[in-house]
């Protein structure tokens, strides 16, 4: 059978074995289409049925929140845990708390984290998991109590050495602590679980800021390269959680200027450059809509729809919101203002058409697998100070971060080059992420 034939009949099967999950057939397209190159080269590839192998994941855990509200109701959500590869380390992905979450897209995101855990260079494998449960408009014992009863399960399936997920879309440090309470209460032990955690209680400095700071620095990487400063450097950043902030703040503490962001509602542009005290304080403290920004900063314009964002006119796009968030459309405009790199924050937030027309176009395209793996991979540092009962400074953690980035930038870039794709770095991601686990796999026997 032909390699081509080969990815046909594994994608057709993954399409008929996970019927009605479209995020996780286009997240599997995507891979298995950079790979031909890589299995016409290596036919052992095929022999040790590696694709229909790594397209299948290891367990999958799903199960019943049943948790009591504010009003005295119970209430029930649906919980996740995709444990989709361990050829090179313990699962290792983030928890998404968010209402549009159904099986297909922890599968979606568990897959593409084998790949960019890979990336890292640290030992850790691929997993997701979350929960349609909306901590939008809770109060914080509605979020606590849906917390410990989403654990109560969880916490027989993880373990330091087993599972280790992490914070995503609805899941930041005050989750993760309700969650990591629950575990250590139920399996009485004070272990590396869950990362993201406060500083007080095993977390590591530079976690908050890494996955915002980590894209900032693969940008930086491409823009030396294309020999370009960040003092004449436009940028618009999509959402306001997380990933949006600390990219913002880390361009800015480079010289560039973003003037806009946004969250589901719509998006805020501010000529001046964007407020970023004002978006923290409404966004990490206050928990308000972005639109509110306007109110304090009466130049700046609220525009209604998320998706307008990418209509204003930059040097470097950065969508940090959510998957498939920024389309063929979106992409043709913000080619013809001249965006010269586009750097996904957020998971898979560009559909195909729009990423190959930014390839087709010769805008750098730098896919999320490389450039937000900075999240996981100070994760995987986290994990490895819980380890020896070490806390690092967060000029070491931050030093260890930009190496990281540096080193995924390299790699990428090797890949595509080796593979006679010079400056595809969808296809040098997948191919340079796939050869480790691939190897592993092989090394592993059939298991
Ligand atoms: P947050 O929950 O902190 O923020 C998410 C932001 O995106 C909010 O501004 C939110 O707006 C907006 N958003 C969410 N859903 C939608 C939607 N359907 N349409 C438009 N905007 C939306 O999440 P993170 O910043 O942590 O994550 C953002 C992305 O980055 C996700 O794709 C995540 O998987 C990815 N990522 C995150 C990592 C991390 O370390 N946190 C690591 C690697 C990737 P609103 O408030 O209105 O919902």
């Amino acid at each position: 059978m032909s390699a081509k034939s080969h990815i046909e009949a594994v994608y057709d099967q993954l399409v008929r074995r996970n019927p009605g999950e479209p995020e996780f057939h286009q997240a599997a397209r995507e891979v298995l289409d950079s790979l031909l190159p890589v299995l016409e080269r290596n036919p052992e590839i095929i022999d040790s049925a590696i694709l229909p192998r790594i397209v299948e994941p290891e367990r999958v855990v799903m199960f019943r929140v049943p948790w009591i509200d504010d009003r005295a109701k119970v209430q029930v959500n649906r919980g996740f845990r995709v444990q989709f590869n361990s050829a090179i380390g313990p699962y290792k992905g983030g928890i998404r708390f968010h209402p549009s979450v159904y099986l297909g897209i922890i599968k979606f995101l568990g897959f593409e984290q084998i790949f960019k855990n890979s990336l890292t260079g640290l030992m850790m494998g691929g997993g997701k998991g979350g929960s349609d449960f909306d901590p939008k408009g809770k109060s914080d014992m509605e979020v606590m109590r849906f917390c410990q009863s989403f654990m109560t399960e969880l916490c027989k399936h993880i373990g330091a050495d087993t599972d280790v997920p992490a914070g995503d879309i609805g899941v930041g440090g005050r989750e993760i602590g309700y969650m990591f309470g629950q575990y250590k209460r139920i399996r009485n032990c004070f272990e590396g679980v869950l990362t993201g955690k406060g500083l007080e209680w095993g977390g590591s400095l530079v976690r908050t800021e890494a996955t915002g700071y980590g894209l900032v620095y693969i940008v930086d990487e491409v823009m030396r390269d294309m020999n370009k400063n960040w003092e004449d450097m436009t940028c618009t950043v999509s959402g306001s959680g997380n990933v949006a902030i600390y990219a913002t703040q880390k361009i800015q503490q480079l010289g560039g200027k973003v003037v806009a962001m946004s969250d589901s509602n719509g998006y805020i542009y501010d000529a001046d450059g964007i407020n970023l005290q004002t978006v923290k304080r409404l966004k990490e403290v206050e928990r308000r809509r972005i639109k509110d920004y306007c109110d304090f900063h009466k130049k700046a314009t609220y525009t209604e729809g998320c998706n307008g964002i990418w209509n204003v006119k930059c040097d470097i796009a950065l969508p940090c919101a959510t998957q498939n968030e920024l389309d063929e459309q979106a992409a043709k405009t913000l080619i013809k203002n001249g965006c010269i790199i586009t750097g996904e924050g957020a998971n898979m937030p560009t559909t195909p058409e729009a990423a190959q027309a930014f390839l087709t176009n010769k805008v750098v395209f730098l896919p999320g697998k490389a450039a937000n793996a900075g999240g996981v991979a100070v994760s995987g540092l986290e994990m490895a100070q819980n380890s020896q009962r070490q806390s690092w400074t967060f000029e070491k953690a931050d030093a260890e971060l930009r190496n990281i980035m540096r080193n995924i930038y390299k790699s990428i870039n090797s890949a595509a080059e080796a593979y006679g794709m010079p400056g595809n770095y969808i296809a040098g991601a997948n191919i340079a992420g796939f050869m480790k686990v691939a190897k592993s796999m092989m090394a592993q026997g059939v298991v």
